[in-house]
């Protein structure tokens, strides 16, 4: 690694006498680094190379010494800017196409990357951009050799195959019976029999699985601010799948009147008008609700006593912009899920975890009679970084729950996640700087999607109310008529 950078420090005054004095000052504080400067007039420009430790970072303890060395001499040091840092590293594999990223220029050749920045401020040097950008480039490279990778993916457990009631579509038929209506893109309006059908899943996932272990409900807006998403990683992660929200300017009518007189005039929404009386989003629609229950549980300290922390939100739908991969209820734009998350020690954890797997297995084989099976899945970050071997003994990761949908044919290969159960480690109990008297803190989720486990159902079950498993009908002891539409 090289860091070349050039600084420049401005002064309140001339210093072109002090040249010898701070030569030797600089020399005296014995960084490992060469260190070359000129001082023209109120102006020092500083030249820092180092192998080792980052220019950049040393720049800012120069800095300080710098104010020192002059305020002894009544002169006060007033700014400090980069001119231009070069700087290069190595890394582990040649890019497989061009890459750039923003507020640098970028060489890469024979493994070796040649970053060059030049003409930023004090803030850029100290806020970390850089390492950052050092990162960035180095996770960007990585990503070009999983891109179109498929996910890791290990069967650890399938039911026996069953006979299903037919082969069609729920989502399909219960269009044609006018259950089921779409409301814009991929939002579904739910009349009466299918209403009834979605609560039953609920109440099963309630009764049979959460309150059972013990997890309390928790409400939550339905809001998630991007300081949130920032610290979970979704906004990094997934800024293409969120539904962003954004305030009005204002709620005073007279702000809004053209807007309302286009509107009346013309029935339609003038789309101009209505940008320019909204505010840039800061937040979005709930994509998954575990990020606004760690945000509600940022810096606290749980008692020892109170782990593990069992908690679960049903109060908010989850909002995912799914473009052209919606599909029926079972891949829509906005769904219904019992999340619940579980924050303890990885003891604790991999009880609740063994727990989980056995109460949903007790509910797909005795209560929904489904063919299902269970993978464990490795996100491609992990993957890339070689830690399936570790996983496979360890706890850390996601088990995917899927049930095979007849109507789509292939056993082999046509089945649908309905939930999952994860373990993510001290991801988020850091990022969101949760803590507990003595015991290192882990944590994980497990999101029940209703509509999947319905779509599941309806699939292997059909839509005959009579043909329905017994154990199911406790659930739902009469299914609402669909209202007559002549
Ligand atoms: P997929 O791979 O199917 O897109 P995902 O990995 O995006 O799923 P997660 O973020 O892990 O899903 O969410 C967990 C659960 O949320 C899923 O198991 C599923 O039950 C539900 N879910 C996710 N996306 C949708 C969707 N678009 N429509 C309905 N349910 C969904
Ligand atoms: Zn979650
Ligand atoms: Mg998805």
């Amino acid at each position: 690694m090289k860091f070349d950078l050039v600084c420049s420090i401005g002064l309140s005054k001339s210093a072109e006498d002090l040249q010898g004095e701070l030569a030797s000052f600089i020399e005296k504080l014995g960084i490992e680094a060469k260190i070359d400067f000129s001082i023209n007039q109120n102006e020092i420009l500083l030249n820092i190379v180092s192998e080792e430790r980052r220019s950049h970072q040393i720049v800012l303890q120069l800095y300080k010494q710098l104010a020192r060395f002059f305020g002894k001499h009544k002169i006060g040091v007033r700014s400090l800017s980069l001119k231009e840092y070069n700087i290069e590293f190595e890394i582990e594999k040649e890019p497989l196409k061009e890459l750039s990223i923003p507020f640098a220029e970028l060489e890469i050749k024979n493994k070796k990357v040649k970053m060059r920045i030049s003409e930023k401020n004090e803030e850029f040097l100290r806020q970390g951009y850089i390492d950052r950008m050092i990162r960035l480039v180095k996770e960007k490279i990585e990503k070009q050799y999983y891109e179109g990778k498929k996910e890791y993916w290990q069967l650890i457990w399938q039911s026996k195959e069953k006979k299903h009631a037919w082969n069609k579509d729920p989502s399909e038929e219960m269009q044609k019976l006018g259950w089921i209506k779409l409301l814009g893109k991929g939002k579904w309006f739910f009349f009466p029999p299918a209403a009834a059908i979605m609560r039953a899943m609920e109440e099963i996932a309630i009764k049979e699985v959460v309150l059972p272990l013990g997890f309390k409900e928790i409400i939550q807006p339905m809001h998630v601010s991007f300081d949130t998403w920032i610290k979970t990683g979704h906004l990094e992660g997934m800024p293409g799948e969120i539904y962003y929200i954004c305030e009005p300017k204002s709620r005073e009518i007279e702000d809004w009147e053209k807007f309302v007189d286009l509107l009346k005039i013309t029935r339609k929404v003038d789309e101009n008008e209505l940008i320019k009386n909204l505010k840039f989003p800061k937040e979005g629609v709930c994509y998954a609700q575990c990020p606004n229950i760690y945000s509600a549980l940022a810096g606290k300290t749980i008692a020892e006593e109170d782990l593990p922390l069992l908690l679960f939100d049903r109060s908010t739908p989850s909002d995912r912009y799914e473009a052209g991969g919606k599909h029926g209820i079972e891949r829509v734009d906005e769904f219904h899920r019992i999340e619940i998350v579980y924050i303890g020690t990885k003891e604790q954890l991999t009880e609740i975890v063994e727990k989980l797997i056995e109460r949903y297995r007790y509910v797909f084989d005795k209560i929904l009679d489904l063919e299902w099976r269970m993978a464990r899945v490795t996100p491609f970050y992990l993957q890339q970084a070689g830690l399936i071997a570790e996983e496979e003994n360890e706890i850390k990761g996601t088990i995917d729950f899927e049930a095979y949908l007849p109507y789509r044919g292939d056993r082999s290969k046509e089945w649908l996640e309905i939930q999952n159960v994860s373990i993510v480690g001290e991801k988020y109990i850091k990022a969101f700087n949760i803590k507990t008297q003595r015991s290192q803190l882990w944590s994980g989720c497990s999101g029940i999607g209703l509509e999947r486990w319905m779509t599941a159902f309806l699939a292997q079950k059909g839509l005959e109310y009579d043909q329905w498993p017994s154990s199911f009908k406790k659930y739902l002891p009469r299914l609402p008529e669909m209202p007559k539409f002549l």
